[in-house]
């Protein structure tokens, strides 16, 4: 599907996209499609913007708030690698990677594993971060 058959059954669906909490602005406009599919499935923000290095803070400028080309988001009841939270998780995360062309998706991060155009298969992260146990982090194509 293209984004903008994607676009078309989000909006059949569920109508407006859906403000990221920070804003619109504190997400790259390539990432509002994805964002709002995991909105409507069940999952909040758990952040967009944040002033520190990386994905989230992509677009910074002299030390002014730019957009994030990334979103964190979690679901209610997904409390580690475990059970059906963990399971709707890597759903999602499926979901996102089979369509991640036409969503402008560079990365997905679930539990410790990622998937990216890089590496296109599940890989294990190395960073040793363990925050992706309950949230799902996506990344961006500008
Ligand atoms: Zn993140």
């Amino acid at each position: 599907m293209t984004y903008q058959q994607l676009l078309t059954n989000y909006r059949d669906k569920h109508g407006k996209l859906v403000e990221p909490r920070q804003g619109f602005d504190s997400l790259h406009k390539n990432l509002w499609l994805a964002y709002s599919i995991g909105v409507k499935r069940g999952y909040y923000d758990v952040g967009t913007y944040a002033a520190k290095p990386g994905d989230h803070s992509w677009g910074d400028r002299h030390g002014q708030p730019g957009t994030a080309l990334a979103f964190d988001i979690r679901r209610k009841g997904w409390l580690g690698r475990f059970g059906w939270g963990y399971r709707n998780a890597r759903k999602l995360a499926r979901f996102y990677w089979e369509h991640h062309q036409a969503l402008n998706i560079d990365y997905v991060i679930v539990g410790r594993e990622l998937i990216s155009r890089s590496k296109p298969y599940w890989h294990p992260l190395t960073t040793g971060d363990t925050s992706h146990d309950w949230h799902l982090h996506v990344s961006g194509v500008a």
